[in-house]
């Protein structure tokens, strides 16, 4: 055991009170977070996988601590969680209120404050000034099925198309709407019917305009699906474990048009891109579009579990009295979290540093791509950012340069996440938090993990 992680205290304070600085006082993992992944082997189910070996301990600002002592860089905000930053002080102290007030009454049995408070938030804040309201979840997933139910109940119609490479879950109906086959679906089946996929623009690898590229896609629906029978159809703005591919201009636009005039719900899935991470409190700002629901989780509660699904009043209204909700949707604990957590969006300057974040990542990236030709496409928005590695020979995806980087980066004292359909992006969600040399530090590692692979 190294003298440096005996200095810990028993319980070291998360939040802002952490030294912010990458410090590696033994190998990743060290022998207290080997013995925890030990114990996970042997407890917890095969499939839930971790990204970094390590026992997590503390988190705040831009580090997470493990039990060895080391404080590692976070580039990825627990999968776009924590962008406001870990265990926030205002998000601390509503918590710490709440659960002395009460933990649960359920809403559907005893409403309260908290939860109203969260809708109208969400009402006000999301795209679009017509009348809307809200509905309350524990996870992304469980929002978008019930985006799905309200859209299928407004309409009277069942089909739902979603896009390639787009993720929306892991639940039955979900995992039919998620495209990638591996991790998520393999072996699962068999899925929800009446899911049908169009494709996607994707401006590095199709080439085509937002224009050409929704024509496509619309061709697509209405030869293959029909709009007669078509509910909704549901994309992530920006698309998130599918590789952070930004839409060439005009896709999204054209796709909104046609769902107006068809009589079908256009779902934007924010449950990645929300709450300022792109520097727009919601992607769908940065295109211009107005959903007709819209999802949110992730970013929404400082970490607490919540999710939500907020749209135009006449849709969500479809469903009679009792067909939304569930036990815990919109627990008072949560919703307190996501109140403090909203206040700070709206008013400490969060799309300002998304846009401050954008510019440092985008720099970087750009710089190590101008140096070597395996970065084939540097994208995103805000803190929302990705690099893509390919075969600079054939343009080919490299999922083992991608691999090999990420490995070395965490074996360095940096976390970052992958993601992308061949698994060749590299994608960066720091907390903004963060503060700029970290967020430098780490991007010296990740070159140098590059430099070396
Ligand atoms: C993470 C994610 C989901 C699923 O959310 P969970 O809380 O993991 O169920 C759905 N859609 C998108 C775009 C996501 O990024």
């Amino acid at each position: 055991m190294s003298s440096a992680a005996d200095t810990l205290t028993e319980t070291p304070l998360g939040g802002p009170t952490l030294p912010q600085e990458r410090r590696l006082v033994t190998s990743i993992p060290g022998p207290r977070s080997q013995e925890l992944l030990d114990r996970k082997a042997d407890a917890v189910a095969a499939g839930v996988g971790h990204t970094a070996p390590v026992h997590a301990v503390a988190a705040g600002g831009g580090v997470i601590v493990d039990a060895d002592g080391n404080s590692l860089i976070d580039l990825g905000s627990g999968i776009a969680v924590t962008t406001i930053g870990n265990a926030h002080p205002k998000v601390v102290a509503a918590v710490q209120a709440q659960v002395a007030q009460f933990t649960h009454t359920c809403f559907m049995i005893a409403p309260y404050d908290s939860y109203v408070s969260v809708a109208e938030a969400l009402n006000r804040i999301t795209p679009g000034d017509h009348a809307k309201k809200s509905a309350l979840f524990n996870s992304g997933a469980e929002a978008v099925e019930n985006a799905v139910k309200i859209a299928r109940k407004y309409t009277g119609k069942q089909a739902v198309v979603a896009f390639d490479h787009g993720y929306h879950g892991r639940t039955n109906l979900t995992m039919a709407l998620t495209a990638k086959s591996m991790p998520y679906k393999s072996g699962f089946g068999p899925f929800a019917s009446e899911i049908y996929r169009a494709p996607l623009s994707y401006p590095y690898r199709d080439g085509l305009d937002g224009g050409l590229a929704a024509k496509k896609a619309i061709s697509m629906i209405e030869k293959q699906v029909g709009a007669d029978n078509l509910a909704a159809i549901i994309i992530e703005p920006i698309q998130g474990e599918g590789g952070f591919i930004v839409p060439a201009d005009g896709f999204l636009p054209a796709l909104v048009e046609w769902c107006r005039a068809n009589d079908v719900v256009f779902i934007a899935d924010e449950i990645q891109t929300g709450f300022a991470r792109t520097g727009e409190m919601f992607a769908s700002d940065l295109f211009g579009i107005v959903p007709d629901l819209i999802t949110t989780a992730k970013g929404i509660a400082g970490g607490l579990p919540l999710a939500a699904v907020t749209g135009r009043a006449e849709i969500m209204d479809a469903s009679h009295a009792g067909g939304l909700g569930g036990t815990y949707g919109g627990n008072p604990i949560a919703c307190a979290a996501a109140l403090a957590a909203i206040d700070v969006f709206e008013n400490d300057g969060m799309l300002e540093r998304a846009r401050e974040i954008e510019t440092i990542l985008k720099g970087r990236l750009k710089d190590l791509q101008a140096a070597d030709p395996r970065v084939g496409d540097v994208r995103g928005h805000g803190a929302m950012i990705a690099a893509e590695f390919v075969d600079p020979a054939t343009g080919e995806p490299d999922a083992a340069l991608t691999a090999a980087v990420a490995k070395a980066s965490i074996a360095q004292g940096v976390i970052v996440l992958t993601c992308g359909t061949y698994g060749n992006v590299i994608r960066f969600l720091p907390p903004l938090s963060i503060t700029d040399d970290l967020l430098h530090e780490g991007m010296d590692v990740v070159a140098a993990a590059l430099a070396a692979a």
